[in-house]
Parts: structure tokens; C-alpha cells; sequence
């Protein structure tokens, strides 16, 4: 795992600023309608944007243009956003602020839709533009509106509550604000309209950054990891890893911890859970008191729970509702005999080592995750994963795991799970089926008993058009190529048995086809960068080859056109494919 720090710029003020200049144009054209969005004098930011939003897809619908006003006083027939006084007269409770579920429902011609202001209601208008007028938002980049000759409004009654709290979908896709609340994301902190994200833990592997050796180290190193008889720490220059553990059963590593992360609630106060977490790096420190407790405990995590239970219980009286989050990660994976998670801890456990190609309940290699996560749940009030869904060493490879993620995302949620984090291809476009994998992903962290066959021919179809039927049938190829016998790791490569030149050659002919039938060149780049997997791969297995029959100049056009900066988790990705494909014999 990997520290990500994510500078993200959000365009939703732009995006707002062009809502408005749409507005004043078809303000004036267009035919006013019956109906009257309502929204309540004290409505929330979310609420306000959400029936502008409403506004805005009904007249792109249908080109009726509904005035949006806020306050109630209309004889006409209403959609009313939000929980106010008129709803109380339906018989329904307000929900708390950060109720995240929603409804939408009629009496007699009128609409109503509100959750917790905080996001409940935002979700319920743009769930009800999906579900009853087949609005797609499935990209940040491809919107599909069906269109109507008219506006006419059914009888309703929804309602839907989020599956999974903390909802972290993390495809690059998936990081635009405006995508993000439309699909009903909350895993990130930066949603400058949309108030209430939940993300949580504001970094992993805290330990490092709360005690900086640099700080500490010359006048204390017994704070720091006794290794081989030396208190120790390494720092690699230009890497992300910490080379340096705590000595955790030092009161002063205790108190300087516990104060240091207060600090941080005081200055964040807006996160739900705070992370005190191990160092991507084994190491735990072998002194006699520190092992003490691992010897009770028979696990590193023994000690863990006991340092990370005190750090709780101290910020708990000041800050109750605030959550402080551990790993259980590699060495602390192993749930501990007697100690368990106070009720304001959160473990996270990483599945880092899971075979993707089965599911954790049906293959043997999953066993030993699946049971420690068992043991957490029956122990710790409540889990958060960290799980991984794409191939780190090239993600833009195929990747056949689009059969583990519903079943994966279910056993979580049974075993006591608040939040899923799904780590994707972060830092560039371009993944292996990044748009359909960022789509289903937040389908099913919403709802996880979503219909994913359902959900992935309604991409297909709507996203690549008359190409869908032939990136369907590539996609199934893809999937087939799991066999029991076939277990896939985060590191696939592309000599591994997995793929054959058959595969390869079959796929290629399939999106010869797919492109040919595109609907428009729009479409034709969307099936051209699915493409980009298979040409990748192609190049990979014969590059010499690959550079005489033109599928490499086709990769690199693609890479270059789409702007693609990360073909790998790692840096310098496109420059080392050069040089392997054009260095080639
Ligand atoms: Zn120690
Ligand atoms: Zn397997």
C-alpha cells in the first residue's frame, strides 16, 4: 500500500458558473411548465444544487424549463426537494443531516424527494433522474439523456439507503466531484458544493508523519523500533515507503501520539475517522516490554489494538463520534487472542495478497484472509477494507476480476464492514475498463446486490453504442479466460499463462470490428481506449512484431491522444514501454 496523496483540482464552481448561463439562455425560448421545483428557504447547499441539477436535465429531457423557487406558496403542481414544512404534512420525520438514504414519492400530482440534507436529498434527485427518466451519468466526460416530447411525471414511491457508509471508489474517473455525487460516491473529502463527505482516514501509515524520526530520533531513539538489538530507522530519499516503527508500549510514544492526533481532529474536524497506523514496512519493535503483550496476544496485533484502544479512549472524551483507525496489515493482519477494538476503532484490513481471480469464499488461496477477517469481525465493532481492483504492475492490461468485485464487496459488508476504499488506477485515465469498472464499482459500494449483468449491458450499450455488442463480446472473452485453476494476483504480467496469442489475436478482431461499426468518432475514441489493453498487451508479448504491424504506433497514439500519464502504479511507466518496445530485437 502505497501513501496517496491527491491534489485534486474540482471544477464544480465552473461547472455551476456554465448551469447558470444555460439557464438565462433557455430561459427565455423555452415553454413554462405546470410544475415548480420547491425548494425551502433554509434548504442546504447540496439541496440547492440539486434542484438546479433537477432543472437542468428535466429541460434537457424534454425542453421544458421548471422555475425552481424556495418557498412553497404555489397552487400548481410542486416537486418538492428536501425535507420542509410542507413534506411534515405527508406524515414523514426529518431525517438527521447526515442521513444519506432517501425517498421520493407522490401525493396526488405532487413530488416529493428529500434524505439528510447533508446528501440524502442530492442523492434522491439524481436517483430520481436515473431510475424513472434513464439518466446516465457514467463518466465525467459522457452524459446519456433519453429524451421526451414532453414532461409527463408517473405515480412514485422509492426509497434506498446506502449499502456501504464510507464509500471510496478509487478509479482517476471516479475523483471528479460532480461524477462523484451523481453516482452517490462520499469517499472523498473535497466536494466543495457537496457537503458531508465522509472520507475518512486522511492518510494510512500515519505513524511516520505524527512522529518524524527527523524530530525525535537523536534525542529519543527508544521511541523508535528496537530491530537486532538497535532502535533503528531508515529514510530511502525520493520513495514514499517510512522505514521506521514505534516502540508502542513507551508512555511517551503514547502521549506524544495521542496529542499530535487531537491536533489533527482540531484542525480537520470535518473527517470521521482519524488514522493511527503502522509504517509501510515490517519491523515491529522486538523489546521485551513490546513483546510482552505480543507473547499475551500470540499477534504483532495484540500489541497494536492495546496502543491504538488507549489513543481512543482518550480522544473519545473529547471528541465522541470521532473514530481512530488501524491497519491490520501484513505482520498485524493476524486478529490477536484476548484484546479487542474499543467501540471508536475502526481496523482496516488490506487484502493485498488475495487471488482476484476467485471470489475470497471459493478459492483456497483466499482462505487465510477471509478467516482473519472473520476473527476481526467477530471481535471489532467494525471493519473497513482497503481492497485492490486493478493490476498494479500494468493497469492497463486485461484484468479479468469483473466476477469477484460483487461477490467480494457482499462478504465485506457481512463481516461488519462501514467503509470500502476500492484502490484503482489513481493517477491517470486509461485503465483496464476504468470507466465501466469506476461505474459498477459505485453502483455496487451504493448497493451491494446491484444486478451487475444488468448494470454492464446498460454501459455497454449506452456508452459505445452500436459498438457495445462487440465490447460485450470481448469482455466475455476477457472474463473466460478464468478458469478454476487460474488464480490471478495484483501483478499480473503479461507472459503469465493467463493470456495466449489466440486470446490476443481474437480481441484484436473484435475491436477492428467495433471500431469500424462506431457511431460517431466520439464513440470511436471511447472503443479505441478500451482497445488500448489488448494492443498494450500485444506489444508487451511481441514488440518487435508489434512495431512492424502497427500496433504499437496505434498504443502510443492512443496513450498520447487520451493524455495517459500512469500506465503502472509506478513513476516514468510510458518511458520504460518505449524503451522496451522500440529497443526490441
Ligand atoms: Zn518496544
Ligand atoms: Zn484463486
Amino acid at each position: 500500500m502505497k501513501y496517496i496523496s491527491s491534489t485534486l483540482i474540482f471544477l464544480l464552481f465552473c461547472s455551476t458558473q456554465l448551469l447558470f448561463a444555460d439557464q438565462s439562455s433557455f430561459q427565455k425560448d423555452a415553454e413554462p411548465a405546470a410544475y415548480r421545483i420547491i425548494l425551502s428557504p433554509t434548504a442546504s447547499e447540496s439541496e440547492t444544487w440539486a434542484a438546479e441539477e433537477l432543472q437542468h436535465w428535466l429541460y434537457e429531457i424534454s425542453g421544458e424549463y421548471l422555475p425552481v423557487q424556495r418557498n412553497a406558496d404555489y397552487a400548481g403542481p410542486k416537486i418538492v426537494i428536501g425535507y420542509q414544512d410542507i413534506i411534515s404534512t405527508t406524515g414523514t420525520e426529518m431525517p438527521a443531516e447526515n442521513d444519506e438514504s432517501f425517498q421520493y414519492f407522490s401525493k396526488g400530482k405532487d413530488i416529493f424527494i428529500y434524505g439528510g440534507k447533508q446528501r440524502g436529498t442530492m442523492y434522491g434527485v439524481f436517483s430520481f433522474l436515473e431510475n424513472e427518466f434513464g439518466c446516465r451519468w457514467y463518466t465525467p466526460r459522457v452524459t446519456v439523456i433519453p429524451k421526451k416530447e414532453k414532461l409527463v411525471f408517473g405515480q412514485y414511491n422509492y426509497k434506498s439507503a446506502p449499502g456501504i457508509q464510507v464509500r471510496n471508489d478509487f478509479y482517476f474517473e471516479a475523483f471528479d466531484p460532480i461524477w462523484a455525487a451523481r453516482n452517490k460516491m462520499n469517499g472523498r473529502m473535497n466536494y466543495v458544493k457537496q457537503p458531508g463527505g465522509v472520507e475518512a482516514f486522511w492518510a494510512v501509515h500515519t505513524f511516520y508523519p505524527l512522529m518524524p524520526p527527523a524530530e525525535f530520533f537523536d534525542r529519543h531513539p527508544e521511541y523508535y523500533s528496537l530491530i537486532n538489538g538497535k532502535r533503528t530507522f531508515e529514510i530511502i530519499k525520493n520513495d514514499h515507503h517510512q522505514l521506521a516503527q514505534l516502540c508502542l508500549s513507551n508512555k511517551n510514544v503514547l502521549r506524544i501520539i495521542t496529542e499530535r492526533i487531537k491536533q489533527k481532529i482540531r484542525q480537520n474536524p470535518e473527517y470521521m475517522i482519524y488514522d493511527v497506523s503502522q509504517n509501510d514496512y515490517y519491523n515491529a519493535c522486538e523489546c521485551d516490554k513490546c513483546q510482552a503483550i505480543v507473547k499475551k496476544e500470540e499477534a504483532e496485533s495484540g500489541l497494536m489494538i492495546w496502543f491504538v484502544n488507549q489513543v481512543a479512549e482518550a480522544v473519545e472524551k473529547e471528541y465522541p463520534g470521532k473514530y481512530i483507525g488501524t491497519l491490520a496489515y501484513q505482520y498485524t493482519r493476524k486478529p490477536p487472542l484476548n484484546i479487542k477494538p474499543r467501540k471508536n476503532v475502526v481496523v482496516r484490513l488490506c487484502p493485498i495478497e488475495a487471488c482476484v481471480a476467485h471470489d475470497l469464499k471459493s478459492c483456497e488461496r483466499n482462505t487465510s484472509f477471509l478467516d482473519d477477517m472473520q476473527k476481526w469481525a467477530t471481535i471489532s465493532p467494525q471493519l473497513y477494507i482497503w481492497d485492490y481492483v486493478v493490476n498494479f504492475a500494468h493497469y492497463i492490461m486485461p484484468y479479468p476480476n469483473f466476477a469477484v468485485l460483487q461477490s467480494n464487496i457482499k462478504t465485506f459488508k457481512e463481516n461488519k464492514c462501514i467503509g470500502i476504499m476500492e484502490q484503482a488506477a489513481y493517477q491517470s485515465r486509461g485503465g483496464e475498463f476504468s470507466e465501466l469498472k469506476a461505474y459498477l464499482i459505485a453502483k455496487l459500494l451504493w448497493n451491494p446486490d446491484t444486478n451487475t449483468g444488468d448494470v454492464i449491458d446498460d454501459f455497454m450499450y449506452g456508452y459505445y453504442g452500436h459498438s457495445g455488442r462487440l465490447i460485450k463480446q470481448y469482455f466475455t472473452l476477457a472474463q473466460s479466460l478464468i478458469t478454476p485453476q487460474q488464480h490471478i494476483k495484483i501483478g499480473l504480467r503479461p507472459t503469465d499463462a493467463i493470456f495466449t496469442d489466440e486470446f490476443v489475436n481474437t480481441s484484436v478482431q473484435i475491436f477492428n470490428e467495433a471500431i469500424k461499426v462506431a457511431d460517431n468518432e466520439s464513440i470511436k475514441s471511447r472503443v479505441e481506449l478500451t482497445a488500448l489493453p489488448v494492443y498494450y498487451l500485444k506489444c508487451r508479448r511481441d514488440p518487435a512484431g508489434s512495431r512492424s504491424d502497427g500496433t504499437y504506433d496505434k498504443a502510443m497514439n492512443i496513450i498520447q491522444r487520451e493524455g495517459i500519464t500512469h500506465l503502472a502504479e509506478s513513476e516514468q511507466t510510458i518511458e520504460r514501454f518505449k524503451t522496451f518496445v522500440e529497443e526490441a530485437k
